[in-house]
């Protein structure tokens, strides 16, 4: 049996219930379905019930819809999304479509692909952000998954999705490609979050600005290179008034960071595929140390930290770091990005990613518009920061860059983020590092064996305790 609704959307929490809203408000006709039935009642309610088929069950549900049906889940990721799968797949039928639409693991939607391809369904694992405003407004989508699904589900994404360089939304590729990038753009995000709060603890604690005064700068860097929501909101967080006192609200609140783990899992996967990731680590580690506020109160009652001013900082030196440390950490993000497509054969295309992240999700940014610019004139390109207008801006930064990490760990200011990316870039274009050591540590100790500048093609093993000793 089937119906004229022309998607539908299970689970009708924040992000479903603005979801389901957006296709409608874009003309569609959309089955709904809530486990618990009142909150259905209560979207119909408040919001009207016209261009909304309410549907009890999941039979209901697939009876309301067109073949073949395109069924959007937006439930709790985890174990809640195969339980809704199990209760609607019987229903479905052979070229239905399943779009997962919450956070879930890409390891969890490459399972679920092949389990629903078993029964002949089409499944499509799709990043969603932009948070509540984003899914009623526009969201940036990011599905990937079964690749006969895409022209079916393009022409309806397409009215939801933000606008941006076009509208932003992409086909991500096969398997859990489309949560794979779902997963880097959350720890995209975080590395941002927290590159954001060093700049702003340099403002507070080491140049002593106060909230009106640092929310002029990020108001500045809005209007510039570092335009973005994330910049935006800061700048009208920090001129926020404390409504049950006379200072910044952002002061009152415990700075303990929560997490629900799409950026621990980039790092995780980064440190798997032995990409480094080190600017989103640290964000992710900074958290991590925020929230054991125990730890962190027995520690200041052994080792009280003082923290020096430092005046003499300039803010356009504040500017350039930032700037500097985003286009690292981004690199950074994008270099997993290509090398897990390539090593899962997903075929994400980098310059369409930065396209769909131009709007509607949490990163959006002017800069992303040039980071597709950047791979739409060398698809191959082997890192961001090779590309020459990039390289450019990284060599003019990176004098203020040090200026800012130096007098921050003088200053006793920590600034894991800041310091972490600068590392990476001396790293990444250092010609000699630690690495001979180490090759020498392990084969002193393990005869892992080492290879010489003027012979690299052969590895020798060396007895380094009976080797004669250079002395003074
Ligand atoms: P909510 O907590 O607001 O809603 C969760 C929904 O899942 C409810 O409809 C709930 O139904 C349903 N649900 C939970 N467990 C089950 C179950 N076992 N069986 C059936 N239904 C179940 O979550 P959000 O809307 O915020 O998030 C939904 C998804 O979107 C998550 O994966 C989240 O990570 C992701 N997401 C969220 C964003 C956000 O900003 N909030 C942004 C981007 C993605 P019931 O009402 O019956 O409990």
């Amino acid at each position: 049996m089937s119906g004229n609704a022309d998607i539908a959307v299970i689970g009708l929490g924040v992000m479903g219930a603005n979801l389901a809203r957006n296709f409608r408000s874009r003309g569609l006709t959309v089955a709904v379905h809530n486990r618990r039935t009142e909150v259905t009642e209560h979207l119909l309610a408040e919001h009207g019930a016209e261009g909304f088929v309410a549907c009890t069950t999941p039979e209901e549900l697939v009876a309301a819809l067109k073949t073949p049906r395109v069924v959007v889940l937006m439930v709790t990721a985890g174990q809640a999304v195969d339980a809704v799968i199990a209760s609607i797949g019987e229903h479905l039928e052979p070229g239905d479509i399943l779009v997962d639409g919450g956070n879930s693991h890409y390891a969890d939607t490459e399972r679920r692909s092949v389990a629903a391809a078993a029964h002949d369904l089409l499944y499509v694992g799709m990043g969603v952000s932009g948070g509540e405003e984003g899914a009623l407004l526009g969201p940036s989508m990011m599905p990937g998954g079964d690749t006969r699904a895409w022209p079916v589900i393009r022409p309806l994404m397409e009215k939801a999705a933000a606008v941006g360089q076009g509208t932003c939304v992409a086909w991500c590729g096969r398997g859990g490609a489309g949560h794979y990038t779902k997963m880097v753009h959350n720890g995209i995000e975080y590395g941002d979050m927290q590159l954001l709060g060093e700049v702003f603890t340099l403002m507070r604690d080491g140049l002593g600005m106060d909230a009106p005064a640092q929310a002029e700068v990020f108001e500045g860097w809005n209007r510039g290179r570092l335009s973005s929501f994330l910049v935006e909101i800061t700048a009208g967080i920090v001129a926020s008034r404390d409504p049950q006192g006379a200072g910044p609200l952002v002061d009152a609140i415990l700075d303990e960071a929560g997490q629900k783990g799409t950026g621990r899992w980039t790092s995780v996967q980064a440190v798997e595929a032995g990409v480094p990731l080190p600017t989103i680590t640290a964000a992710v580690d900074a958290r991590a140390i925020s929230s054991r506020r125990a730890q962190r109160t027995a520690a200041r009652a052994v080792l009280p930290r003082g923290v020096a001013r430092i005046p003499e900082l300039a803010v356009e030196d504040l500017e350039q770091a930032l700037y500097a440390a985003k286009l690292a950490s981004y690199a950074q993000g994008f270099d997993l990005l290509r090398t897990a497509s390539e090593e899962r054969g997903y075929g994400i295309d980098l310059g369409e990613v930065a396209r769909i992240w131009t709007a509607g999700c949490i990163i959006r940014a002017a800069f992303l518009g040039r980071v597709r610019e950047a791979f739409q004139r060398d698809p191959e390109l082997p890192s961001l920061v090779l590309d020459p207008s990039f390289a450019e801006e990284l060599a003019t930064a990176l004098p203020a860059w040090r200026r800012v990490v130096a007098a921050a760990v003088i200053a006793g200011i920590p600034v894991p983020a800041l310091s972490a990316s600068l590392a990476w870039i001396d790293q990444v274009r250092g010609e000699r590092g630690a690495a001979q050591l180490i090759q020498a540590q392990r084969d002193w100790f393990g005869a892992h064996t080492y290879r010489r500048l003027d012979a690299p093609d052969a590895p020798i093993h060396t007895d380094w305790a009976s080797l004669e000793r250079l002395h003074r």
